[in-house]
């Protein structure tokens, strides 16, 4: 039975076991972005992580992302086909590599990276003929949805046979409906199965509804894609027609999957989510524990960090928090806290509520160092936080893998005051490694940090109900306080936190019982 009711992440459950026999599914991931090689946010970390977590299941998986660079891992396959975008023949190439030295054979599975190259067919320049996003993702989707026929993973080609693709975000919400068109409509892929999942419903593909021209589909499926708007009226919207087209929705947690049915969350969409809330389930994105993970992250051993776990975390933290502080030119000093903030410079990320609290935490005895990339009026606010406070600010405006691993290893705190938030990754990284969140109570970030009670001592952070500076301050202050005068509650706090099971494990078993109700048609 499939809902969206909410279960406990981190509950100490037993190891899922791997399928077996018909379950076995072959699992095609679609995403944009996949790290290691691409990364903007969220999205990416989960494109490289998931599929691990539904391999070690027992299921076949193949990565398939965009080639933006001329990586090192993945070769070319020899793979060439032309597809037709905006009346132009585009050449794919498609590229394949076995990722981070896993053993999947032994289980008899295989995660490949296929990554794709596009290419203009003739003198056309790639820059004017497929320079707009919209066409590069038509291109992607079409490139996508004919892998598991054309490429072959461990010398045999998928077929159609017991297979799924998760699709996400909009940028592959073509696929779907591709899927149904191209082939399901005609009788062909009859087994497939497609599951979007929704990373963040704010960024949805919209254009002029002329821009249906562009897709490449029979005029019947033109009110797919048509969506009305009080602000700009009927126009092209390729997240609806994903959604209504996919076999089943996931969303990143349980929180957001409310937030998506109401008028606020939602962003236009949420009747389209009502109607199929039949087949939405909210599933908590698990972490990383090998990349993140505080005992083996390899960002942690040099320039004076280390590496430590929970029976070491009072010395290892420390000493990571002296590496920052000397790092970055702040005093360094153990008794300060250090409150740190990661993340897209976008109003979703409430830096503004930041920008608000600061002449409050500038008379408090603490330090703050922020990392953040985006919106150009927000970095340099970011700049003018560090010129105007040098003693006890650093910004660090820019995208640094390296500089996010450090700060969640050497702040105490972490700030997330998001506007919305669909599931978060920093405070599930930041409690994997004994720092404290500070969070605005909304989507993921209200499913994953229960607030501290400091008559039970239980609960893993602040949290605070509305997105205002004051109620910042106030659950900073009582953190803050903490921190300073009850240093047992404060050690209980970090040891709850990295005593946590936020692994992919639970969360790739429910994705294998999405795939098994689209499979299965429950
Ligand atoms: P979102 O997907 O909305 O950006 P998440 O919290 O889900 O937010 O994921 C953000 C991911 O991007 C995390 O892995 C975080 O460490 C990373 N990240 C965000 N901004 C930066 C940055 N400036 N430098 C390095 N990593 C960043």
């Amino acid at each position: 039975k499939i809902t969206d009711e909410s279960s406990e992440i981190g509950s100490e459950g037993e190891i899922p076991q791997p399928l077996a026999g018909t379950n076995v599914m072959n699992v095609i991931v679609v995403a944009a972005e996949c790290a290691p090689w691409s990364k903007t946010g969220g999205l990416g970390d989960v494109a490289g992580s998931l599929p691990k977590a539904l391999a070690k299941r027992g299921h076949r998986v193949m990565v398939v992302a965009p080639r933006y660079g001329n990586y090192v891992e993945p070769q070319d396959t020899g793979v060439r086909k032309t597809f037709r975008v905006d009346d132009h023949d585009m050449e794919v190439r498609y590229f394949q590599a076995y990722i981070d030295g896993v053993d999947f054979g032994r289980l008899g599975s295989a995660v490949s990276s296929l990554t794709v190259e596009f290419e203009v067919v003739g003198s056309n320049s790639l820059s004017t003929k497929v320079g707009d996003i919209l066409k590069r993702m038509i291109l992607f989707c079409k490139a996508a949805v004919e892998v598991p026929w054309h490429v072959p993973c461990g010398g045999v080609c998928y077929g159609d046979g017991n297979l799924a693709f998760i699709a996400n975000d909009w940028h592959t919400s073509l696929l779907p409906v591709y899927l149904k068109a191209y082939y399901r409509d005609q009788g062909l892929m009859k087994y497939a199965r497609s599951v979007l999942v929704i990373h963040n419903i704010a960024h949805q593909g919209r254009g002029p509804v002329d821009d249906f021209s562009y897709v490449d589909l029979p005029e019947h499926y033109t009110d797919l894609f048509k969506l009305y708007d009080p602000i700009g009226g009927d126009h092209f919207n390729i997240f609806a027609a994903g959604l209504k087209t996919a076999d089943r929705v996931v969303t990143v947690s349980h929180g957001y999957s409310w937030e998506l049915k109401t008028s606020d969350g939602g962003w236009g969409l949420h009747g389209i989510i009502n109607d199929n809330q039949w087949k939405l389930r909210g599933i908590v994105n698990g972490i990383d524990n090998k990349d993140w993970n505080p005992q083996f992250d390899v960002h942690l051993k040099s320039d004076g960090y280390t590496n430590y776990s929970l029976e070491t975390l009072h010395t290892g933290k420390a000493q990571c928090k002296a590496a920052l502080q000397k790092e970055l030119g702040l005093p360094v000093r153990k008794d300060v806290p250090v409150i740190g903030f990661i993340g897209r410079l976008d109003p979703q990320k409430g830096v503004d509520l930041i920008a608000e609290a600061i002449p409050w935490m500038m008379g408090q005895d603490v330090q703050l160092i922020m990392l953040g990339s985006g919106r150009p009026d927000l970095e340099q606010m970011l700049r003018n936080f560090e010129n105007q406070h040098n003693d006890k600010i650093r910004s660090w405006v820019g995208f640094s893998v390296k500089t996010a691993h450090r700060i969640t290893a050497g702040a105490d705190i972490l700030l997330m005051p998001s506007r919305f938030e669909p599931c978060g990754l920093n405070q599930l990284y930041a409690m994997a490694y004994g720092t404290v969140p500070v969070v605005h109570a909304v989507g993921g970030l209200r499913d994953t940090v229960k607030p501290f009670d400091p008559f039970n001592e239980t609960g893993l952070g602040w949290t605070f109900e509305s997105a205002e500076s004051g109620k910042l301050i106030h659950a900073l202050g009582n953190c803050l306080l903490t921190y300073r005068e009850y240093k047992k509650s404060w050690e209980g706090l970090q040891q709850r936190g990295m005593k946590q099971d936020l692994s992919w494990d639970n969360a790739a078993q429910q994705y294998e019982e999405v795939l098994l109700a689209a499979k299965y048609q429950w």
